[in-house]
């Protein structure tokens, strides 16, 4: 049988202190548009996500064979 022992949370608020640069741009970001200094860089970083200027970073397997053409 468990002994009464509730394993509740503790109530530890980490208060936003860190100031975090903006991405973007590197000013200070504010908090209405973190981590962005502004809804404007936030666009700008979501439309770089959109364009697929961000490439995800995996494994490389799929590298063009050099082999594909070889007169010998
Ligand atoms: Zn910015």
């Amino acid at each position: 049988m468990t002994s009464g022992k509730g394993s509740a949370g503790g109530g530890t608020v980490t208060p936003l202190r860190r100031k975090r640069k903006c991405p973007e741009c590197g000013r200070p970001s504010e908090r209405l548009s973190f981590p962005f200094c502004s809804p404007r860089c936030k666009a700008v970083d979501l439309n770089r996500w959109l364009s697929g200027s961000y490439v995800i970073a995996g494994p490389e397997n799929e590298l063009p064979s050099p082999d594909d053409e070889d007169e010998r």
